[in-house]
């Protein structure tokens, strides 16, 4: 078995790892960041954004865990203090998994074609100026919008910053992406849906930009650089990502917890 293992700095994520270390020694497990069989992250979610695009290129041949130092994540399943639990289960237990779908996002633009894969979203936002953007489904004609962008999202990305747009919480095992409209412009003369929307697993959205070229294109929180982009392609990718399954918080639980917070009594 062979164990990678991604972090940040913070003093608590240092102590967990440096736990870690020891615990994959005495169990025999390899630690081998380049070619993992599992990645294991020690944070919150923002790191195993980074763990995941830093081992997208093997993304068919590795599982995460997420250990979270802080509260509870949506890709966290595992707390600090229960890392010995864990690299016990890992050396005993039969492999097993739980996979989410990803998004693809293909630019055409002025420099080429990019092909980029997105685990929670991707944004398309006008800086100063409205964006304005025709959008189609399946090559037809759905809208054209004007506003200050638009978010596509997979399922497992409904619940951050599509959440925040007014988007649905959508389960992440359903093969869906949504889209949601940011600050969209609604008078007698522009008029878009206003409504989030979700396309099936058979379906793409294509967005192609106006005449202006002052808009943003980001990829869970980071910014792409192309000039003079012609045209975004967003489609279920052929990609999954993979969870090691044997402590995945229920789904609804993890919402709950996240969201709401109280319990069936009231209380906090
Ligand atoms: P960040 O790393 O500071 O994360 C912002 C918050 O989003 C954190 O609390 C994180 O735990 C949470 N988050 C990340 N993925 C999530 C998910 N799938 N479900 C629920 N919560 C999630 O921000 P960043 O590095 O700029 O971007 C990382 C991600 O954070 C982005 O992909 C975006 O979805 C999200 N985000 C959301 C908002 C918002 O809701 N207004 C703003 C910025 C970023």
């Amino acid at each position: 078995m062979r164990v990678a293992i991604v972090y940040n700095h913070r003093p608590e994520t240092l102590a967990v790892v440096q736990e870690l270390e020891k615990l994959l020694v005495a169990h025999r497990i390899v630690r081998n960041d380049d070619h993992p069989e599992v990645v294991v992250t020690v944070g919150g979610d923002g790191t195993l954004l980074k763990a995941f695009h830093r081992y997208l290129p093997q993304i068919d041949h590795v599982r995460f865990i997420g250990v979270h130092t802080g509260h509870l994540g949506f890709y966290t399943d595992w707390r600090n203090y229960d890392v010995d639990r864990m690299v016990d289960a890992l050396s005993r237990r039969q492999p097993s998994s739980v996979s989410y779908p990803l998004l693809q996002l293909k630019i055409t633009a002025k420099d080429g074609v990019h092909v980029y894969t997105a685990l929670n979203e991707t944004t398309l936002k006008g800086i100063a100026k409205t964006l304005e953007a025709r959008v189609y489904i399946k090559n037809e004609f759905f809208e054209s919008f004007r506003g200050d962008g638009l978010c596509v999202s997979t399922p497992t990305g409904s619940t951050a910053y599509s959440k925040s747009l007014g988007g649905a919480v959508i389960h992440p095992r359903l093969k869906a992406l949504q889209m949601t409209e940011i600050a969209s412009i609604n008078n007698r003369v522009f008029r878009t849906l206003s409504s989030p929307i979700v396309i099936a697993p058979d379906e793409w959205i294509t967005i192609i930009p106006g005449e202006m070229t002052d808009f943003v294109v980001t990829l869970d929180g980071h910014q792409l650089w192309h000039r003079q982009i012609e045209k975004l392609e967003y489609r279920i990718s052929s990609h999954v990502i993979r969870f090691d399954k044997f402590e995945h918080t229920h789904f609804w639980s993890r919402v709950e917890d996240a969201f709401i917070g109280w319990d069936d009594t009231g209380q906090k």
